[in-house]
């Protein structure tokens, strides 16, 4: 958890760092030897073929490459993120920094990262899953990041407001109760 110096990473490690003056933070899996594969997205600039060493081992494929450690942060202070945390935990932690479920192993890590970059492809989360903190989470545990369904499933109740009204209904019906009795406890005191 926290920060970690370059060369205490471990092929599979999620990692993320500042981009732009911390505007946003830039997440890719760590694959051993000295190299990162991520979702360009929003950091289409650091690209393979920019040093030596991205020249020598970079690979480009769509959205998706592997560039060296160095270039991925670019002089800034590595995070790396966590898996598995409690719920309390990832309440209070920073956002984009942590993750409930628990990670694969880091070999699988590895390899799902690399079978992404071999097919150019975000297999079937393509839809919904499209920045570079939801191709590492999904690379780490299968699943896309939970914030993006939430959104699909949103954009859903927005074409089928019934689906909304459903979703709503037990929630509204629980407030009710919830100010019902708090307004009863008014009335005793
Ligand atoms: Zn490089």
């Amino acid at each position: 958890m926290g920060k970690k110096l370059v060369c205490e990473l471990e092929a599979g490690d999620h990692i993320y760092c500042k981009r732009r003056g911390g505007l946003y933070d830039h997440h890719g899996i760590y694959v051993g030897d000295n190299m990162v594969i991520h979702l360009a997205g929003k950091a289409k600039k650091i690209q393979p073929y920019s040093c030596q060493e991205c020249k020598n081992k970079g690979v480009i494929n769509g959205e998706i490459a592997k560039i060296c450690i160095h270039c991925f942060h670019g002089g800034k202070n590595l995070g790396v993120y966590a898996y598995g945390v409690s719920y309390f935990q990832h309440k209070t932690r920073k956002n984009g920094t942590c993750c409930i479920r628990a990670a694969r192993p880091p070999h699988e890590v590895v390899a799902a990262a690399i079978h992404l970059l071999e097919h150019g492809g975000f297999g079937r989360y393509n839809l919904f899953a499209n920045n570079c903190e939801d191709f590492a989470v999904y690379c780490k545990t299968g699943f896309a990041e939970s914030k993006q369904i939430m959104g699909h499933i949103k954009r859903l109740t927005f074409m089928f407001p019934i689906v909304g009204v459903i979703a709503t209904l037990p929630l509204a019906a629980a407030y009710t109760v919830h100010k019902g009795i708090s307004q009863r406890g008014h009335g005793l005191t």
